[in-house]
């Protein structure tokens, strides 16, 4: 199976689990998760129409996208995410390389963030990042937090346009798609981004603006 073969399929186990729920598949859009896939599946998707890739480490996305590849060159119109953690030191190359952050969760990356996008004259469309089952080891903000890391963003004059969430591996990802959810209707936020290559049709429901999907797309990834 070519990542074109599977990009078929999930596009239609994505249209037919949208249409049960009631809601337009064209409003979701599949992030490629292009992180430590070889070189040439990613060709694969590209070939197949795929232009939206994610990626979680800023310097690897640099080389994959901006290297020897020549990508970007050959496909000018790619959108590129940042769905990992952001340290504040890689902020600039991060605003330079990508058009989607899903990952702010604090205020000094947000600052940060609002400053390199002045500097450069170019705005990301942002989302935070949610950490719905508080795990101490995990990314993200806490959920009682969002209302003033909100606040915070507009006091400094940087949209966000949703929340992202990575719910924990021994929960039901469903109950955290629909907390996410309702974070997200009680803040006024249109995006989620949210499911992944094992979970995605349980967060169709909520009609998910991003599912964010490597593996079922490229297969199991190189280390
Ligand atoms: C790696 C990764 C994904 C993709 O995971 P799959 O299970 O391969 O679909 C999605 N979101 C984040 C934040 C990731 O780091």
């Amino acid at each position: 199976m070519t990542a074109a073969d599977n990009l078929k399929l999930i596009n239609a186990r994505i249209e037919k689990t949208a249409r049960k729920w009631n809601i337009d598949p064209r409003k979701i859009e599949i992030v490629a998760v292009s992180k430590q896939q070889p070189g040439e599946r990613v060709l694969e998707a590209l070939e197949a129409g795929q232009r939206i890739f994610g990626e979680n480490r800023v310097s690897e996305a640099i080389a994959r996208w901006d290297g020897a590849s020549g990508f970007r060159k050959k496909y000018p119109d790619i959108e590129l995410h940042m769905i990992g953690p952001l340290q504040t030191n890689k902020v600039d190359d991060a605003v330079r390389l990508f058009d989607v952050l899903h990952t702010l969760d604090r205020e000094k990356l947000a600052l940060a963030v609002k400053q390199a996008m002045d500097k450069q004259g170019k705005s990301l469309s942002v989302l935070i990042q949610v950490n719905t089952g508080d795990e101490q080891q995990k990314a993200g903000i806490a959920p009682e937090n969002l209302g003033t890391l909100l606040d915070y963003c507009r006091n400094i004059g940087l949209p966000v346009d949703g929340l992202m969430c990575l719910p924990p591996v021994d929960e039901p990802p469903g109950l955290h798609f629909a907390f996410l959810n309702e974070l997200a209707q009680k803040y006024n936020l249109p995006k989620l981004s949210m499911g992944m290559s094992g979970d995605f049709e349980k967060a169709i429901p909520f009609s998910p603006a991003y599912l964010r999907l490597g593996s079922v797309i490229f297969g199991a990834r190189e280390y």
